[in-house]
């Protein structure tokens, strides 16, 4: 069993090297995941120098992790904005995924992309006590006229398509790369962004990037401020397996909030699989990990991994502007493919001073309704309950090969691995939450905000700014 993701299966993707000069750009995107790749993608022909910097390798982060299934169908999610921020935005929210989903299929006819893009049938299936709400949302959708059909428990869309996440981001950039205008670097993090003047400092390492605007398609902004994220969303996390199968289904399917199993299928060109998600859960709760897997693990999958997402309070993604020339696309609630790729859209024209019909009901400075606003101190409450929760209950006894201890008023933890002691950092250097042990994925993961470490301790994804190493010594 891999403990990785199907689509990471084969390494794919160019290498690009590391920025190792101070250079000045019109356009900077931070984050080279399906959002910032699309937004590139989507501004490729600007008359302007666009730099995409990734603080690991492009494609790598939350994108690679996905079920990448391109759907309108995302569970009871109309009615839900619907009944936070009205009927307009439930459209509207529907209308823009019709577009995103256009868009991508425009774009790999038109780019002749290949990467394993399909059309599916995909059903959204509810329990009996879910099935007045599935009925609600059947309702909404016929009423945008959309192609769907209602059936006993589930309601099935045919016009709906999965695809390999990375080789379409790899598909947008080597389109991309044929510009003169632009760059892209890899291994190169931003870690603050000082806006001095009109212009903005971007520092990595020991160089500098000067922008004249910045587009943060980082996931998790690593800066608190100006949006300060970690009050408007919480974060949720899944489980996925892969494994080999007979069959190649041409479809997809997903069941209601809150037992969530997703499932499609998946062929390369020597075998199908199976890819299977359950066990969705805020990442405050549930902190055994290999409990979380245990489900799982029963099924000898041969590739097993999880992935957290963002999720905002009304269920809209935050795309547009959040301060004069800094822009933002995150909080995707598990629909990134689509809202990726929109953000490119609604971007490109926010970007050049165009009117964009959606760009309003997305917009991160949105007025919040009473209800929305309700969801904050409960973010804040998972926040801290993730926080409080972890401190309590690290030392307890799920952990195989995990020590606890302090040393020079530093709280640590030692894992032995294959006769190597690794010894880390196990406070979070971003708000000081406790981390949890990954024993499946090996990673060192934030109950609070996602950020997560390699067994060494190096940073991997998450607003944490640093590593948590310590030290690595042999096993005697
Ligand atoms: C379990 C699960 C299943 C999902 N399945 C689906 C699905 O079937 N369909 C769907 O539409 N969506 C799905 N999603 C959602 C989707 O995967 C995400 O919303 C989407 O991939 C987010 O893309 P992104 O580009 O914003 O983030 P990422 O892919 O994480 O890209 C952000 C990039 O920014 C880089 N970065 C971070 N910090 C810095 C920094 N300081 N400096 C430089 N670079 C930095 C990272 O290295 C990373 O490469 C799923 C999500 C989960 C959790």
């Amino acid at each position: 069993m891999a403990s990785k993701s199907i689509w990471l299966k084969d390494s794919l993707g160019t290498e690009y090297k590391s920025l190792k000069e101070n250079i000045d750009t019109d356009l900077l995107i931070i984050g080279g995941g399906i959002t910032g790749v699309s937004i590139l993608y989507e501004l490729r022909n600007q008359n302007q120098k666009i730099c995409l910097v990734d603080a690991n390798k492009i494609g790598h982060g939350v994108t690679s992790k996905s079920t990448a299934k391109i759907n309108y169908l995302q569970g009871i999610v109309y009615s839900k904005i619907k009944n936070f921020v009205g009927i307009i935005s439930a459209q509207k929210y529907y209308e823009s995924q019709i577009e995103a989903i256009l868009h991508i299929k425009d774009i790999i006819l038109k780019e002749h992309i290949s990467c394993d893009f399909e059309k599916v049938s995909s059903f959204l299936y509810a329990n009996e006590k879910k099935l007045k709400e599935l009925k609600k949302e059947y309702q909404l959708l016929k009423k945008w006229k959309a192609n769907v059909s209602f059936h006993k428990n589930y309601i099935l869309a045919k016009d709906t398509y999965v695809f390999h996440p990375l080789k379409y981001i790899e598909g947008l950039i080597s389109v991309c790369l044929k510009k003169k205008n632009i760059s892209i670097y890899e291994n190169t993090k931003i870690t603050t962004i000082k806006k001095v003047d009109s212009v903005f400092l971007c520092e990595c390492g020991e160089f500098r990037i000067t922008a004249q605007k910045v587009v943060l398609a980082c996931h998790y902004p690593f800066e608190l401020f100006p949006f300060f994220l970690p009050v408007r969303t919480y974060i949720e996390k899944s489980y996925i397996m892969a494994f080999p199968t007979e069959y190649d289904k041409k479809e997809t399917f997903i069941t209601t909030y809150p037992d969530i199993v997703s499932k499609r299928y998946y062929h390369d060109s020597q075998r199908i699989y199976e890819i299977i998600l359950s066990g969705s859960h805020a990442i405050c709760n549930q902190l055994n990990e290999r409990k979380n897997f245990s489900l799982f693990l029963d099924h000898h999958p041969e590739y097993l991994w999880s992935n957290e997402d963002i999720m905002t309070s009304d269920a809209m993604p935050f795309i547009g502007e959040i301060q004069t020339n800094l822009y933002l696309a995150t909080g995707f609630n598990t629909w990134g493919m689509t809202n990726g790729v929109l953000s490119g859209m609604i971007l490109k024209d926010l970007l050049v001073n165009r009117e964009n019909i959606y760009a309003p009901y997305f917009d991160p400075k949105r007025k919040f309704t009473i209800a929305q606003l309700k969801q904050y101190p409960l973010n804040i409450l998972m926040n801290a309950k993730g926080m409080l929760q972890n401190k309590i209950w690290k030392k307890k006894k799920w952990y195989k090969n995990v020590s606890f201890f302090h040393e020079n008023g530093k709280s640590l933890a030692t894992v032995t691995e294959d006769g190597v002691k690794y010894t880390v950092l196990t406070t979070c250097p971003h708000l000081g939450c406790t981390l949890v042990f990954n024993e499946i994925e090996k990673t060192w993961d934030c109950p609070c905000h996602a950020s997560r470490f390699d067994i060494q301790g190096n940073w991997i994804k998450g607003p944490s700014k640093k590593s948590i190493t310590y030290s690595v010594s042999k096993d005697k």
